[in-house]
């Protein structure tokens, strides 16, 4: 395997909580921010107030064949509660928002300060009280886009590029990057 950074060598402990999943609606949309979470070094998502076994399905899925088995999918969740079971010294609640500051003013001092983040995204209207209890309210860009793109794009600007080369130690398979075709490893374990 060529060489590549860990979840656990990125060193800072982020957890995205998906606000407002309406199951039928939502369910590839908040699929694909639990994608990117994992993908791009968090350690699990929360789903507030509703459940969907399907989301944890498909995501489990994933993490068989490709790695990460210590990534959780929470659904059912109070997000109040758990917004301040994450508040602590250290931690910094992070909401993603079109209104908020630019990420370009933040992000230094969010690297700097904040060793374990809750990110919080929405998906219609994200009520007041998110915009209150968050530490930082950051915007990727002032327009309106996607919580799928502005998750990206936040974990990005945190790892500084860092995620691109991110690697699964209990992976089933990985890929050797290829200009043309899929080359796939499996790897064998005794
Ligand atoms: N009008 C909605 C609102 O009041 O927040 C926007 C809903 S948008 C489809 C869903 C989520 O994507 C937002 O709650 C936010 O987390 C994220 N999002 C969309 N555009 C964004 C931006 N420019 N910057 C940061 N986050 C954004």
């Amino acid at each position: 395997m060529q060489e590549c950074t860990t979840v656990k060598e990125l060193g800072k402990q982020i957890y995205v909580l998906r606000l407002g999943h309406r199951p039928q609606r939502d369910r590839r949309v908040t699929t694909h921010v639990a994608l990117v979470a994992r993908a791009f070094g968090a350690l699990g998502m929360y789903i507030a107030e509703v459940k969907d076994e399907n989301i944890k399905k498909s995501i489990m899925k994933v993490v068989e064949r490709w790695g990460g088995k210590y990534f959780e999918v929470i659904d059912g969740v109070d997000p109040i509660k758990t917004i301040s079971h994450f508040k602590g010294e250290n931690s910094c609640i992070i909401h993603l928002t079109m209104y908020g500051i630019l990420i370009d003013r933040v992000i230094k001092e969010i690297i700097e300060k904040c060793k374990k983040i809750l990110v919080i995204v929405g998906a219609e209207k994200v009520e007041r009280i998110y915009y209150e209890l968050a530490n930082y309210n950051v915007a990727i860009g002032n327009q309106p886009h996607s919580e799928v793109s502005a998750l990206a794009l936040f974990l990005d600007r945190l790892w500084q590029g860092h995620e691109m080369n991110i690697c699964f130690p209990d992976a089933k398979y990985y890929i050797v990057p290829s200009a043309r075709g899929k080359v796939v490893k499996h790897v064998h374990r005794s």
